[in-house]
């Protein structure tokens, strides 16, 4: 292909339907099991709309569970490779606090919520992060082996890493459900309905 331009921007933005998904969802959630089903939501919405992978996350206030931003897996849709749920929602809370440092002076504790297990980009997006709090849904080597994806080469204590560094982990929640949205995309995947973006998914 013809090499185009040097660029000096990129951009990744939520799909359309985020908004409609939304609208009745209130401004603070308080449980952290109802966080838990949004993210798991909006995972399986993401890949039936044809945007990205199953792949969700939210960024809020730990306390009283205000949703200061969602991310999806928006790889497909901005075609870049690290446009991932984690990434996407931890940029939105940040532009939208203006700032690099979500535990900055003056601001209440945030938490992340996904609903699996971060890969190794994300394990790094989410330490830099400032959140206080990581809780994710499927948590084992089974997000893996249901949807293919290679999630990298995470250390074996990647929890205890996070917990060193002051960010508190929540494994497992609502696991179920989140191994259920997994299956019916790896279902869909396998019939194949859906674009699978993996650069390397053949290896
Ligand atoms: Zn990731």
């Amino acid at each position: 292909m013809d090499v185009p331009p040097l660029v000096a921007s990129f951009t990744i933005a939520l799909p359309d339907w985020v908004r409609d998904e939304l609208a009745g969802v209130p401004e603070e959630i308080p449980s952290v099991e109802d966080r838990m089903a949004l993210a798991h939501r909006l995972a399986d919405r993401n890949w039936r709309e044809g945007t990205g992978g199953p792949f969700a996350a939210l960024v809020c206030e730990r306390g009283t569970g205000r949703i200061v931003s969602v991310g999806v897996n928006a790889v497909l849709g901005s075609g870049v490779s690290s446009a991932h749920a984690e990434v996407v929602a931890l940029g939105l809370a940040q532009t939208r606090l203006r700032g690099w440092d979500l535990g900055g002076e003056g601001l209440p504790e945030h938490e992340i919520v996904v609903n699996a297990r971060p890969c190794v980009q994300c394990y790094g997006a989410v330490l830099w992060s400032g959140v206080r709090s990581l809780v994710i849904g499927v948590d084992g080597p089974e997000v893996e082996e249901i949807t293919t994806f290679d999630e990298g080469p995470l250390v074996p204590d990647w929890a205890a890493q996070f917990e060193i560094r002051g960010i508190s982990v929540t494994q497992g929640l609502l696991h179920d459900e989140g191994v259920a949205v997994l299956r019916a995309y790896r279902d869909a995947v396998d019939a194949g309905d859906v674009t699978v973006y993996n650069a390397r998914s053949g290896a």
